[in-house]
């Protein structure tokens, strides 16, 4: 039996992650800082809930002695802070709250569950990353230049790489969902989250000889 454990998972691309591995038989841990909205999110879904704030090392550590054996981590919680962020107008302690969750907090999180990560026969992390993060087209394309949520981006692809050049054994991927409609943009996006998800969940997913140390978005590779 595969067990996973999806961050951030009572809306958004998170929730729809946690119910597709659901679909596939996996015992799906719903990691959520609000036992209120986790309860309610794992009992309408079939899951069970975890409490687990990705910037609180204590919670982590509590979620991670709640659960004995994990296959599958998925990195999903995110924010995209209160400011623009301009370059120019940059509120600096904003920036350190986006990197305190994007960056810091699957660190923290990935710390904390490696070791029941290795003693998986297939062990798997995907950090829910985005292509707003590839330096490849930050010089010339229209994103809003927010210093905080690209650049976070941008970190947590190097974090995937280097994890997964650290942990040969297991497959370690990022994931781009696309602009999806959720409450991070203000329900903007123009996928639905459960198109957002399907990235993530092929990564979750992947053969044993399969990649690891890439970025992927639902069609193939995505440009670091
Ligand atoms: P939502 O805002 O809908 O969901 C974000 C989730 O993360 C919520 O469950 C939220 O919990 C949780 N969260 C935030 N901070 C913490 C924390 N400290 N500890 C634990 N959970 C936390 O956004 P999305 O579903 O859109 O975002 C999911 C991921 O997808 C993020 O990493 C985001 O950057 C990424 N992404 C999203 C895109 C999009 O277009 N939507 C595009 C590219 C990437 P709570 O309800 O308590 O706030």
């Amino acid at each position: 039996m595969t067990t996973a454990l999806v961050t951030g998972a009572n809306k958004g691309i998170g929730l729809e992650i946690v119910k597709r591995l659901v679909d596939q038989g996996m015992t799906v841990y719903l990691g959520a800082r609000d036992p209120e909205k986790g309860e309610k999110a794992a009992a309408d879904v079939g899951a069970r809930f975890v409490q687990l704030d990705v910037t609180d090392p204590a919670s982590v550590q509590r979620a991670a002695e709640a659960i004995d054996s994990l296959d599958v981590l998925v990195n999903n919680a995110g924010i995209i802070g209160g400011r623009m962020n301009a370059p120019g107008a940059a509120d600096v302690a904003d920036i350190r709250e986006v990197f305190e969750t994007n960056v810091f907090g699957v660190i923290t999180v990935t710390e904390a569950f490696l070791p029941r990560l290795r003693r998986s026969a297939h062990g798997r992390i995907v950090n829910v990353s985005s292509s707003v993060g590839s330096l490849a087209g930050m010089l010339t394309d229209d994103t809003p230049d927010s210093l905080g949520y690209r650049p976070s981006k941008t970190a947590l692809n190097a974090v995937t790489v280097l994890y997964a050049k650290a942990e040969p054994g297991l497959r370690i991927n990022a994931a781009c969902p696309g602009y999806c409609a959720t409450d991070l943009n203000d329900n903007r996006g123009y996928r639905t989250p459960a198109q957002g998800a399907n990235a993530a969940v092929t990564l979750a997913t992947v053969a044993d000889d399969g990649p690891t140390g890439g970025f992927y978005d639902e069609d193939g590779v995505v440009a670091w």
